[in-house]
C-alpha cells in the first residue's frame, strides 16, 4: 500500500512529495510545524496542537494555510489514505514560495502545507519504555523563542546527532547550569520526595502538548508538580528522570550522562505516568 501525502492541495505518493526550491521553509527555514500522536484512530489532544500551530504562526505573522476546520479534514484525510489506527502524523506550514529575499514577500503568497503520516509502534514504543534510556548534556545554543515550533532545528540535529553517537537516545540541553529541554522533548526529574520538577513554560522551551498532559495526570495521580528549571547536579541527584514528547510519550531515562539516575532502571513514577497518559488518552480520544 503506497504511502500517501498531502502536499498543498493534492494527495500524492509519499515518493512523489515535494515542494518548490524556492519555499521559504526550504530556503529560510521559515515555517513552522506539528508533530500528532494518533491512537486507535483518533488523533489526541487535537485542540491542543491546533492551537499550538495557530500560536506560531501568528507569532511569526504568518497566515493560516486553511481554516482549522479544513485542516482537520486534510488531517482525517491522510490518516484515512494511509489506513493507520496507530501514527505520528507531520504538519508543517511554511509562508510559502517567492524568489529568494529575506524580507517578507510584498505580494501576497499562499502559505505551503504539507501533512504526512507515518506508522507508530505502541508494542515497540512500550518495550522502549521498560529499558529505558540514557542521555547527554549538550550546551543549548538554541536562539531565544524556541517556543516557536519552527522548522529551524539545526542546533536540534547537532545535539540528537551527539547523543546518538554515544547511544543516547536524547541530549538535554543546558542553559545557565539548568537543563532547559531535550533536542525533541521536554525534560523531567523527580526529586528524593517524590516532585516532579520540569522547566517552566517561557521563551526558553518549547511548551509540549505531551508536558501539559503528563502535568494532568500527575495531578490525577496526586504526584506533586514543581514547574521549575533544575541543574544538571540535581539531575545526577534525582531518584527518577524521564522525557516526554508526542513521539515517546513518557520515556524513562536510566543514565545522565553515563551516571545511573536512581536506581539506573526505569522508576516506577515514570512508567506509573506512562500508563495514566495511555488510559487518559484512549479516554479522550
Ligand atoms: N521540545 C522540543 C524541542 C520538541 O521538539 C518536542 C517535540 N516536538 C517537544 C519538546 C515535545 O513536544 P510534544 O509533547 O508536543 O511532542
Amino acid at each position: 500500500m503506497p504511502r500517501i501525502a498531502y502536499v498543498n492541495g493534492q494527495y500524492v505518493p509519499h515518493r512523489n512529495a515535494r515542494v518548490h526550491v524556492e519555499d521559504r521553509g526550504y530556503q529560510f527555514a521559515d515555517g513552522i510545524y506539528e508533530v500528532c500522536l494518533v491512537i486507535g484512530g483518533k488523533y489526541w489532544d487535537l485542540d491542543g496542537h491546533l492551537a499550538r500551530l495557530e500560536r506560531s504562526l501568528k507569532e511569526l505573522k504568518m497566515r493560516a494555510p486553511m481554516q482549522r476546520a479544513s485542516l482537520i479534514v486534510v488531517m482525517q484525510e491522510v490518516l484515512a489514505r494511509n489506513h493507520l489506527r496507530d501514527a505520528l502524523v507531520y504538519m508543517q506550514v511554511t509562508r510559502g514560495v517567492a524568489p529568494r529575499n529575506h524580507p517578507f514577500p510584498s505580494d501576497i503568497i499562499e502559505p505551503a502545507l504539507v501533512v504526512t503520516a507515518q506508522r507508530f509502534d505502541l508494542d515497540a514504543s512500550d518495550a522502549q519504555a521498560e529499558q529505558g534510556g540514557s542521555v547527554i548534556t549538550q550546551l543549548d545554543i538554541r536562539w531565544g523563542r524556541v517556543d516557536i515550533k519552527t522548522v529551524a532545528l539545526l542546533p536540534n540535529v547537532l545535539a540528537k546527532q551527539a547523543a546518538k553517537s554515544v547511544g543516547a537516545v536524547e541530549a538535554w540541553l543546558v542553559r545557565d547550569g539548568k537543563v532547559t529541554e531535550g533536542s525533541s522533548s521536554n525534560a523531567w526529574i523527580v526529586d528524593q520526595n517524590g516532585v516532579l520538577i520540569t522547566h517552566p513554560k517561557g521563551h526558553e522551551i518549547l511548551g509540549g502538548i505531551t508536558r501539559e498532559n503528563v502535568i494532568v495526570c500527575a495531578e490525577e495521580l496526586q504526584i506533586k508538580v514543581e514547574e521549575r528549571p533544575f541543574t544538571t547536579d540535581e539531575a545526577h541527584g534525582a531518584s527518577e528522570a524521564f522525557l516526554t514528547s508526542a513521539a515517546n510519550i513518557v520515556l524513562p531515562v536510566t543514565q545522565i550522562d553515563g551516571k545511573p539516575v536512581g536506581a539506573g532502571a526505569p522508576g516506577p513514577v515514570a512508567l506509573r505516568l506512562r500508563e495514566a497518559y495511555k488510559a487518559r488518552a484512549r479516554r479522550l480520544a
